[in-house]
């Protein structure tokens, strides 16, 4: 047998070069995360994952956010299925539609009405142009550092962006009101909506929860102005609680942008708004070709009516923080400084004393070679389908993984 011979994962890669720019594109590029990584894999069950050459991994990344409920979770592989049997793409939406909306409606205190897309971008962009198409006004305030995108007006990399794409973006800085009073200021009379994250995720950096002070001032600054209020719920959405993230400190959107986990990984994404928005949205004409396709909807609306019967938040709550106490004790025991930030279902691990992420890639790259697939700079995801066999079994491998960096 020869011993040198190519994975799976590197021939893949390989004819890859030889066709797809760079051999990958965008966030899912293997060569943004530490050597050792596969870029290709096999497929999903559950919180399980297989690479291309074999290799199983406890997945906590979860696609970056849409596997929810877990890889191929049946009740919505058996929607998927039935709707392909009717159709999918078809010369309009189907029932689907409607009874998806419907069930945001009921879920969403500030949902009256909603729309549908396919990504988070898509959704992202729609609720800018309509706060824009809303109040004729053109100032959108957004944090520094936040994503939301990845098109001309919101991609954190510049190539590509002109100016004009940017000119009329005003920043602040998340959770410090001083800087988003400043920034209302700046837009004088022309300010059409302020967007913000459910809570600070901006990679690389350690997670900061919203502050119920800061949400309430921007939600009485919008009104003040007759400004749109918008959340950029695409990341958090569904994971912390099935009624809008901002539910969770008593504040409501006008808008929010939704994608992810809606439909447990299908291709989805939702605006939902309330009722003085509703005249504004039905005059936008937002479309695309595939924007209607019935089985990604079929799949929303089984992923959401499980997440609300098993109660998929808490869930995820409860094994995340087993997770968040299992590595706290063990960071401890090893004597290694750790941070974790952020919601338990959507965790960030930081290593202190760690600037170019080097302590937080060779954890992570110990932990991935004993079968649990981590990200050491962005948050990760828990799904409803983590045990506490799962999590038993990933803090073996951290458990190994600290003790590796303990060693030096
Ligand atoms: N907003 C937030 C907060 C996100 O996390 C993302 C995706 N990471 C987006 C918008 C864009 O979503 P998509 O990649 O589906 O376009």
């Amino acid at each position: 047998m020869n011993m040198q011979a190519d994975t799976a994962d590197q021939k893949l890669r390989a004819r890859a070069r030889r066709v797809i720019p760079g051999g990958m594109f965008g966030h899912m590029r293997a060569a943004g995360l530490p050597a050792g990584y596969p870029q290709f894999f096999e497929r999903g069950e559950g919180c399980h994952i297989w690479d291309v050459d074999g290799r199983r991994y406890v997945d906590f990344m979860c696609s970056w956010g849409p596997n929810i409920l877990g890889h191929k979770h049946p009740l919505v592989t058996e929607a998927v299925q039935r709707q392909m049997a009717a159709g999918d793409c078809l010369n309009g939406p189907t029932e689907r539609m409607v009874e998806l909306a419907e069930r945001l409606v009921r879920l969403v205190p500030h949902a009256d009405w909603a729309l549908f897309s396919k990504n988070g971008t898509d959704a992202t962009t729609t609720c800018v142009t309509l706060a824009r198409a809303a109040t004729g006004r053109r100032k959108i305030l957004a944090a520094r550092g936040a994503y939301h995108g990845a098109v001309p007006w919101c991609t954190p990399h510049p190539l590509g962006v002109t100016a004009e794409d940017r000119a009329h973006l005003i920043e602040y800085v998340y959770n410090d009101i001083g800087s988003l009073e400043a920034a209302v200021e700046a837009a004088g009379d022309d300010l059409a909506g302020v967007i913000a994250s459910a809570f600070r995720h901006d990679y690389g950096f350690d997670q900061e929860l919203p502050d119920p002070a800061f949400a309430r001032r921007a939600r009485q600054l919008c009104d003040e102005k007759q400004a749109t209020l918008i959340l950029d719920d695409v990341r958090a959405g569904f994971r912390l609680t099935l009624h809008g993230s901002w539910d969770l400190v008593g504040v409501q959107p006008d808008l929010s942008a939704w994608s992810k986990a809606i439909a447990n990984g299908h291709a989805l994404a939702a605006v939902t708004g309330k009722d003085h928005l509703r005249d504004a949205a039905s005059g936008l004409f937002v479309t695309g070709s595939f924007w209607c396709g019935a089985v990604p909807m079929a799949a929303a609306v089984a992923t959401l009516d499980e997440l609300e019967r098993i109660d998929g938040p808490r869930l995820m709550w409860e094994m995340g923080q087993l997770f968040r106490d299992g590595i706290a004790a063990q960071a401890a025991e090893a004597g290694v400084g750790v941070r974790q930030s952020g919601p338990p279902q959507m965790p960030t691990i930081l290593f202190d004393d760690d600037a170019d992420f080097s302590k937080g890639s060779r954890f992570c790259v110990e932990a991935l070679q004993r079968g649990v697939y981590l990200h050491p700079r962005h948050n990760m995801f828990f799904s409803t389908a983590h045990t506490v066999a799962d999590i038993d079994f990933a803090l073996e491998a951290t458990r190994a993984a600290f003790a590796a960096l303990a060693d030096g």
